[in-house]
């Protein structure tokens, strides 16, 4: 599943394509991704240019004179730039036409993606409104956290997963974030220091940070005709790994379920 790095790889990937390129057609194949695409999209589209592609949470924002597109990749989704000629295969449900005879196209075979359009300001969409500060931003801080956390009754894990706090942070990185900050996953949210908020918040940048960083090498994929651009490995050091060593204390990696999702720690470092 595309997290926030490999949608932020997928936007620079594509940006260079599409910035200031006026969409002369779009051709939607399939209109039942995770929600209906409206029916007037190709109108609404059409003729606009792509002043900038932006990014909240895992939504990649197509910013244009008469409104935002709102994308997001769902469970499978990608995004390619390719010859306006390319014929479609399976799955290639929207094509965005651009002026200069290239065409992104959004591929999704489990279609959970979906595509908005909307020309109030994007801040306001019901899938944007609620949502926390970026990680990355300067807003998410350890100060943030700790006074948001007090009462929470919580697991730390659930609690840094849910987007109305933080947005962007999965179920791999949450694993990874917690055992970098020692923190064990079902602590509660509410009984941690501040300065243990203080590694939690670094940890999660670093984390994210590192897997953007990663994907810089992918970035040509975005060009390619065929493949899932984007989609890159990146060194994990708890996330999948129960049984095997962990790399500070050498104690087994430890697995356990919180919130539903597989959860992996360090019993020996994380408290
Ligand atoms: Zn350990």
């Amino acid at each position: 599943m595309p997290e926030l790095p490999e949608v932020e790889t997928s936007r620079r990937g594509i940006l260079p394509y599409c910035k200031n390129q006026l969409v002369t057609g779009v051709i939607i194949r399939n209109f039942n991704l995770r929600w209906p695409v409206n029916r007037s999209l190709a109108n609404q589209l059409s003729g606009q240019r792509i002043e900038n592609i932006s990014r909240r949470a895992k939504y990649l924002l197509f910013e244009t004179d008469r409104g935002t597109l709102i994308l997001h990749l769902g469970m499978s989704g990608s995004l390619r730039v390719i010859c306006n000629d390319e014929p479609a295969l399976k799955h290639d449900h929207v094509d965005i036409q651009l002026a200069n005879k290239r065409t992104l196209r959004f591929n999704d075979p489990r279609r959970f993606g979906s595509i908005h359009f909307t020309r109030r300001p994007v801040e306001q969409h019901k899938l944007i409104r609620d949502l926390g500060p970026e990680p990355l931003s300067a807003d998410f801080t350890a100060d943030y956290l700790h006074s948001t956390a007090s009462n929470r009754k919580i697991a730390i894990k659930n609690f840094i997963m849910n987007s109305r706090i933080v947005v962007g942070v999965g179920n791999i990185y949450a694993s990874e974030s917690l055992y970098l900050a020692g923190i064990h996953p079902a602590r509660m949210a509410s009984r941690i220091s501040l300065s243990r908020y203080e590694k939690l918040v670094t940890s999660i940048k670093q984390v994210l940070r590192a897997a953007i960083d990663s994907g810089g090498s992918t970035l040509n994929d975005f060009i390619q005709p065929d493949g899932q651009p984007g989609y890159f490995q990146h060194h994990f050091r708890v996330y999948g790994k129960s049984g095997q060593p962990c790399e500070q204390c050498h104690r087994p990696i430890s697995q356990m379920t919180i919130g539903q999702r597989s959860t992996f720690y360090c019993a020996q470092c994380q408290r």
